[in-house]
């Protein structure tokens, strides 16, 4: 067995947090990235576990060191996956990144470090399905839905550059096909690349 490193991406409301909180649930050998940001904590987010809050300074000292995998503005604050954070969580278990096609490119280019890294691309069964699954989640405005939904289609286009894509039409199935990618995987060794 290998501890590996899973990149997760899939359009907003596709269900990736719901199909990785069941992944943890069932697998002790799986952890899940914590990343760095510069916005404030929301109420009921605690350091360490939603995110490592920092300052701009902080981060951006981060940034000079080398201290990430990948990272980006979202909404005038800055968003990062630390490097040093992965490594360490790595000695212990398999990791699942939860990142955009933008931050997987970027992980992608650092297998000399981690030997091979798994990008999982999960994609809805249709659009419509999509679409119903973010109203249904009550998170989304009417501006935010669009936004959303306007870049499905950037996102699928993607779709090559990923080791695998996961549709998650029945819930039960989609877990069982990433526990096997996931089982595959951590089975299998870097020589073999
Ligand atoms: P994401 O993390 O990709 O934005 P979520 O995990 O929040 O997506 O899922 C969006 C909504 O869709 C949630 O309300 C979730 O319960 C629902 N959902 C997720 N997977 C499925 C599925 N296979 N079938 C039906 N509903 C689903
Ligand atoms: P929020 O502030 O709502 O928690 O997250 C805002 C956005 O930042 C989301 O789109 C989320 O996916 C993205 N994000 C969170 N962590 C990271 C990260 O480590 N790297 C990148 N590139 N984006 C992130």
């Amino acid at each position: 067995m290998k501890n590996r490193l899973f990149v997760i991406s899939g359009p907003a409301g596709v269900g990736k947090g719901t199909l990785v909180k069941l992944l943890l649930q069932e697998d002790p050998a799986l952890t899940l990235s914590v990343s760095c940001t510069t916005r404030a904590p929301r109420k009921g987010e605690v350091q360490g576990r939603e995110y490592f809050f920092l300052t701009k300074e902080g981060f951006q000292d981060r940034i000079d060191s080398g201290d990430f995998l990948e990272w980006d503005e979202h909404f005038g604050n800055f968003y990062g996956t630390p490097k040093s954070f992965v490594l360490e969580q790595l000695e212990e278990k398999s990791i699942i990144l939860e990142i955009d096609v933008a931050g997987a490119r970027q992980v992608k280019q650092h297998e000399a470090d981690f030997g091979r890294i798994v990008l999982i691309m999960i994609v809805p069964p249709d659009m419509e399905t999509l679409k119903s699954r973010l109203v249904g989640r009550g998170s989304e405005t009417e501006e935010t839905l669009k936004n959303r939904l306007a870049r499905v289609e950037y996102e699928y286009a993607q779709k090559d550059k990923y080791d695998y894509v996961v549709v998650n039409d029945n819930l039960e199935e989609a877990k069982r096909t990433l526990q096997n990618i996931i089982l595959q995987e951590t089975n299998r060794g870097d020589k073999h690349d």
